[in-house]
């Protein structure tokens, strides 16, 4: 249990109508008693809210007395009113920490916020550390690990898709999937270690026929966890997509037409959007981020060839590609060679014939056609017609954008939108398959206790259960201070 009192600002810094400062300790109660022209609050109930004052001078016991008292009206005069405010007053264990919490609810100003952390230092609290409150709601057993990530990705949390999914983790969703995969594996892990007690008498406790099966069904839960990473993390992070295509292919008046506003820099000037220009759009609650680049081509502008690295460097971290092209300034050998280089299985690569106003709304021609036949099936790719000028074909972009989230969402109720949660997958599941192994190869029953024992821990790793300061320090540092 942690012994110091720790206090910060709750909300926004910035001017709001209200804003709240936490505290939180064994001595919280008392430490915001002294401060407080109000009711006496260490004689609160637990979960009550009190009007009165935040005052610069420690209040005596006799005041107390007198606040305490039947004649509560006779109230001493104020040294140093600060705020006029509400306190809340939480007693533990029901708390978000589990320790005694106060709330001070006081008129929004930041100036008035200091002031009031000061006279809370000066009587025995100290500053909170980022995420320190989450890290004592974790380490005194309130919430595992998953739910206090999930609290700042709820903090986080800019559309519904990614709400909902940092909401499930929150009510235990990634916490119950792996306890269910975990009692099980323990079970047998019991019984090989029993058989190891037993080692001189040749017994064998744990049915190995019957551990294969659970391996077996472990695995493919394993699998689809880590599967929905893709879909988590696109709805967490967002989608990469990276419009590329000659200059004056229009990928600037794409960009804008996708935008609806005059963002990137239109000209007519080979080469204007000399660096890369990010803007993000949101499709059916996605944040799709459009990076648009510099054309990729041979070139002597030593500017435009740092935009040019740029460019392929964001096609390998994008997982859709929009390739422009001008027919009148292009040649279906271009867009082929190109396409070839750049392919890769992961990435939804969509051909944008642009400026189809200069012919009459019409493409699918021979231009086309040339790059149908030298890159269908094997390079999956598809050809939108669009005059990115008239914002003609925009609509059918959209769609097969949001087709791309369609894709990738999974059966699985509980999405994994965590990094770290998705990498303690993967070695569970690496460790799980050398089980199996071990079964098949007939190996010692040590080694097969030994491997299991890893399989449990790298679970335990995401509810928290198997841990280490390096990792709740990583976690909790991310958070804001006061959460
Ligand atoms: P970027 O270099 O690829 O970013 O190309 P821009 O977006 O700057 O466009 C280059 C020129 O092509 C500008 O004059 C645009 O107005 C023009 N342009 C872009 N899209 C279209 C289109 O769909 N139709 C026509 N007619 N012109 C377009």
């Amino acid at each position: 249990m942690n012994q110091d009192t720790i206090c910060a600002l709750a909300t926004a810094n910035g001017i709001g109508a209200i804003g709240i400062i936490r505290v939180s300790g064994n001595q919280s109660i008392e430490i915001v008693n002294k401060v407080f022209q109000g009711k006496n609050l260490e004689k609160a109930d637990s979960h009550t809210v009190h009007y009165g004052f935040i005052v610069d001078d420690e209040i005596q016991d006799s005041r107390i007395e007198i606040r305490n008292s039947e004649n509560f009206n006779q109230q001493p005069t104020l040294n140093n009113p600060i705020d006029e405010v509400m306190v809340s007053v939480f007693r533990a264990p029901k708390t978000f920490t589990t320790e005694n919490s106060v709330e001070i609810s006081f008129h929004g100003s930041p100036h008035i916020a200091k002031k009031i952390l000061e006279v809370l230092i000066k009587n025995g609290a100290r500053m909170a550390k980022a995420g320190e409150f989450t890290m004592r709601a974790f380490l005194n057993g309130r919430i595992d690990l998953s739910q206090a990530e999930s609290i700042a990705d709820l903090i986080a949390s800019e559309n519904e898709a990614s709400r909902k999914v940092a909401l499930n983790q929150l009510k235990g969703g990634i916490t119950n999937e792996i306890s269910i995969l975990r009692g099980d594996l323990l079970n047998f892990t019991s019984l090989i270690e029993l058989e190891l007690d037993f080692a001189e008498e040749d017994v064998e406790f744990a049915d190995r026929t019957a551990l294969k099966t659970l391996l077996k069904k472990t695995e493919e839960k394993l699998r689809s966890l880590i599967d929905s990473f893709q879909y988590g993390n696109a709805i967490k992070n967002g989608v990469d997509v990276a419009i590329i295509g000659k200059p004056n292919a229009g990928k600037s008046t794409l960009l804008n037409a996708l935008l609806k506003e005059e963002r990137a820099i239109v000209s007519d000037i080979a080469g204007t959007t000399r660096d890369t220009i990010e803007e993000v759009l949101h499709i059916k609650g996605t944040a799709f981020r459009f990076i648009d680049t510099a054309g990729i081509r041979e070139t002597t502008d030593l500017i435009e060839e740092i935009g040019v690295k740029k460019a392929k460097e964001k096609i390998e971290s994008a997982k859709i590609l929009l390739y422009l092209y001008d027919e009148t300034d292009s040649t279906p050998q271009e867009v082929i060679n190109f396409i070839k280089e750049f392919y890769r299985e992961d990435l939804k690569i969509i051909l944008l014939h642009n400026k189809i106003d200069l012919q009459n709304g019409y493409f699918e021609n021979e231009f086309d056609n040339a790059l149908k036949s030298a890159l269908f099936p094997d390079y999956t790719t598809q050809i939108i017609g669009i005059s990115a000028k008239n914002k003609t074909g925009i609509e059918a972009l959209k769609s097969e954008l949001s087709e791309y989230i369609q894709n990738l969402e999974t059966q699985e109720n509980t999405i994994i939108t965590n990094q770290r949660h998705y990498e303690a997958l993967q070695r569970s599941l690496e460790s799980v398959k050398k089980v199996e192994d071990a079964i098949s190869g007939n190996i010692s029953t040590e080694l097969l206790a030994y491997e299991l024992r890893y399989a449990l821990e790298y679970l335990g790793e995401i509810s928290g259960e198997f841990t280490n300061d390096e990792v709740l320090g990583n976690i909790f540092s991310k958070f804001c201070i006061g959460k």
